[in-house]
């Protein structure tokens, strides 16, 4: 294993003043241990100040740095050189950004607007449950709590809307349904059957192709593709199912 590579770094690039897109080359001495977040900071200071991109925790627990590299969407925080060299077996790297939502500048695209398809499902409690008369908290099964920790691992990192071959403006998106389905599973919540027309209304579950890109590149690892499938075999029409 190498301890440093050539890389090249391959940006989409897009300046909103002049409107302009083109592809711009970065070629970089890198660590093998370096994250792709480390290679953009890395141009930032020793190349070109202009270059433009997002990131807040670099932990992967925001979901801010998306991007997609050599076609796949992931975490930029979470990608280290010397797996991104042996995964995609090539020094020379395309970075463009997600195309969930129109570009700002450069990698960065408006997360109000991508925000627009989870703000559709509603993913709040809207109508408080009380407790049943006769307990004082709220019960759930272990198979619905196990589902309910997994569904609730998502970042909205928007990766898998942007794998989704179903995901144009019609559809809700695998994370939208995600985030709906979550607030069915939740014993805290009254109100089900305005979600359950959302969920299986004419842009929701039924667009899905069943492709499962969106649980290949989910970097919390959450099988999307399968609370789809529950949901499309009715699962979720009856919450009180096993
Ligand atoms: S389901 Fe996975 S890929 Fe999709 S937004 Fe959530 S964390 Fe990201
Ligand atoms: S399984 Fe469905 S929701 Fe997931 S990526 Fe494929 S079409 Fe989209």
């Amino acid at each position: 294993m190498a301890s440093h590579y050539h890389i090249t770094l391959k940006i989409r690039r897009y300046d909103p003043e002049n409107r302009r897109s083109w592809i711009q080359n970065y070629h970089l001495e890198a660590g093998r241990i370096l994250r792709f977040v480390d290679l953009f900071r890395k141009i930032n200071n020793e190349q070109d100040p202009t270059f433009s991109w997002n990131s807040s925790c670099e932990h992967g627990q925001c979901g801010t740095c998306s991007v997609k590299i050599n076609g796949k969407p992931l975490l930029a925080c979470e990608l280290l050189v010397e797996n991104a060299v042996q995964y995609f077996n090539t020094p020379v790297f395309n970075v463009e950004p997600l195309e969930v939502a129109p570009v700002v500048r450069d990698l960065v695209f408006d997360l109000t607007k991508a925000y627009k398809r989870i703000d559709q499902v509603k993913p709040y409690v809207i109508s408080p449950a009380n407790p049943p008369s006769d307990q004082d908290e709220y019960s759930i099964s272990p198979n619905e709590m196990k589902q309910y920790i997994n569904a609730t691992r998502c970042i909205n990192c928007f990766c898998c809307s942007s794998a989704c071959i179903s995901s144009h403006r019609n559809f809700l998106g695998p994370n939208a349904m995600l985030a709906s389905m979550i607030r069915v599973l939740d014993p805290r919540e009254k109100e089900k059957a305005q979600r359950l027309k959302i969920l299986y209304g004419h842009r929701g579950v039924y667009r899905c192709h069943s492709s499962r890109a969106c649980s290949f590149v989910c970097p919390k690892e959450i099988d999307v593709a399968h609370f789809v499938a529950l949901a499309k075999a009715g699962r979720f029409n009856d919450p009180n199912n096993e």
